[in-house]
């Protein structure tokens, strides 16, 4: 497939080619449409995934993004990834669908905003997902007895077998969790053959036999056989525009050197950071003055603790039992509520958090990790209401993209706090009820959310529900920065739900 000459007019580019971008390159190049990517990160073999913790580290987004709030957010490994297939490179595969009621919470409680998308308008979509990228899940989903997965479960490992216990004396019903990890050799349409997982625990450095699902090994190569061309190592910059205001070509880097593509139709699928910076920056589509507002992330508290039995939370995939019986906890003193799922987590990564949620340095720190092999935690995905306090604006300071770095405040509010309460109560009684000791708790947030908000009213929202731009009508917005608000569930698979239906709303115009 030949470069397209920077001259000719495609019919779209796609900024980003992550969880939002990939889905609809797919779906315009099948459609026959002319479409180029651009992506700031390099191409990877999965064959050069090692696993190892620092020598993974390009793998995430690095250019400095600033952090103020009462509660700054640590950027870096725990925010998003760069390179084609963005942050499904290194992502968890954890793929829980929404709650019906997380859609609609400001009806439900008067806190939080309701989706302009139904949970009847996403099914098909879920559906459609699941099928062709291979989620493995239960054969009985207890809290939608309707659901099918299309494989059998990914194997549990230690921590989940203690959580099943744990969970089980108390009366908590658990299930094994829904994965983007194939639990069997599966030959992905338009794709590679992905081999079975085989439970090396390192999802979050990179799967080296593709079973586990990232854009390079699916929507990616099948956009590619459609006549799609990704341009990697290509960082977008700044737009121009005709005379009514429509973008008529994107500006970009590559290789230091400053170019455009000109094209009918844009689709800027960056992330909930990069999506709004580059809007501020270049003071587009923001008359409703919504952009950058409302950033989110998920209550993602841990609760660790210590068993007389060997763990070793390095092996399995990492995620392999969960919960939604927290969904709305009958004693919930606030609005929304949380998923539970075990956690598996590599030992530097375990070390990291054990000196900053333990608060452990030098001997009583060496002291600790020598347990690591015995130790398991539980962790949870909580609901975080949007926030006219919590925000992403443009600081004075540029970096080497030229941009102004972005800066991001943000912090809990008072349903936050509650919910942590509660989670980490919840979390702790699992874990004295399967026998551990030593329990503590590990105060986190995840999650890069909201910033171009999705909407009906165009001067409360950047983007109508359909992704479209109510400012600029060929601009078009699929990435986590369209979340009104964070729901419970992890964020990946209802991105790629929304991406899917903005191809085709788009296609239908
Ligand atoms: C450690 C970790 C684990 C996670 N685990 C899970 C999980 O188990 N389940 C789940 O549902 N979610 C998980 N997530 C979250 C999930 O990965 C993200 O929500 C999702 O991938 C975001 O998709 P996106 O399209 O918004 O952005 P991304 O997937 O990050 O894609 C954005 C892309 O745009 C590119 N880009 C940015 N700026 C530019 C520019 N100016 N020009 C060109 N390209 C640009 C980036 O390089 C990137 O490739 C996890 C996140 C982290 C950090
Ligand atoms: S645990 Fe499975 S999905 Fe994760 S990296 Fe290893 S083989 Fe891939």
């Amino acid at each position: 497939m030949g470069a397209a000459v920077v001259n000719e007019i495609v019919d779209a580019v796609v900024i980003g080619t992550g969880a939002g971008g990939a889905p609809l390159l797919a779906r315009l190049a099948q459609a026959g449409l002319r479409v180029v990517a651009l992506e700031a990160g390099r191409h990877r073999d999965p064959e050069g995934y090692v696993n190892d913790e620092t020598l993974s580290a390009d793998l995430y987004w690095q250019g400095e993004r600033l952090a103020g709030g009462a509660m700054p957010q640590a950027f870096g490994a725990n925010n998003s990834g760069i390179g084609v297939g963005g942050s499904t490179l290194h992502w968890g595969a954890f793929t829980p669908r929404v709650d019906a009621r997380d859609l609609a919470l400001r009806s439900e409680t008067g806190q939080g905003r309701d989706w302009p998308v139904t949970l009847q308008e996403l099914t098909p979509l879920y559906e459609e997902l699941e099928g062709y990228l291979g989620i493995s899940g239960p054969a009985h989903y207890p809290w939608d007895p309707a659901r099918r997965y299309p494989l059998p479960p990914v194997a549990r490992n230690a921590p989940a077998d203690a959580m099943a216990l744990g969970c089980g004396r108390l009366g908590i019903t658990t299930c094994d969790a829904p994965a983007a990890v194939v639990s069997q050799d599966y030959q992905q349409p338009g794709g590679p053959l992905r081999q079975a997982c085989v439970s090396c625990g390192y999802c979050h450095q990179g799967c080296r036999n593709r079973a586990k699902v990232s854009m390079d090994v699916t929507f990616l190569p099948l956009a590619v056989s459609h006549g799609a061309e990704i341009r990697a190592n290509c960082f977008a910059n700044g737009f121009e525009r005709d005379s009514q205001g429509r973008v008529t070509a994107v500006l970009y880097v590559e290789a230091g050197e400053q170019k455009r593509q000109l094209c009918r139709a844009v689709f800027l699928c960056a992330g909930a950071v990069e999506t709004p910076r580059l809007l501020l920056h270049t003071g587009l589509a923001n008359s409703s003055g919504q952009v950058g507002r409302n950033y989110m992330a998920h209550v993602a508290t841990q609760v660790w603790g210590t068993f007389p039995a060997e763990m070793r939370g390095n092996k399995g995939w990492p995620s392999s039992l969960m919960t939604e019986a927290m969904v709305r906890p009958v004693d919930a003193d606030f609005a929304g509520g949380y998923l539970i799922q075990s956690l598996g987590v590599v030992p530097q990564t375990w070390a990291d958090q054990v000196a900053r949620g333990r608060g452990l340095w030098g001997q009583a720190l060496v002291d600790y990790i020598d347990r690591y092999n015995f130790t398991a935690g539980l962790g949870i995905n909580g609901e975080c209401l949007p926030s006219g306090d919590n925000r992403l604006t443009l600081s004075d300071e540029v970096d080497d993209t030229g941009l102004p770095k972005p800066r991001i405040d943000f912090g809990y509010g008072d349903n936050e706090q509650r919910l942590h309460r509660h989670a980490e109560r919840v979390m702790t009684e699992i874990w004295q009820a399967a026998g551990a000791t030593d329990i503590w708790t590990l105060h986190r947030a995840a999650h890069t959310i909201g910033t171009c908000r999705m909407g009906t009213d165009k001067d409360d929202a950047v983007v109508n529900p359909f992704g479209q731009s109510f400012d600029i009508g060929n601009l078009w917005i699929c990435d986590n920065s369209v979340f009104p608000s964070s729901l419970a569930a992890n964020p990946a698979l209802t991105i790629m739900a929304l991406s899917l239906r903005t191809a085709r709303a788009f296609l239908a115009q």
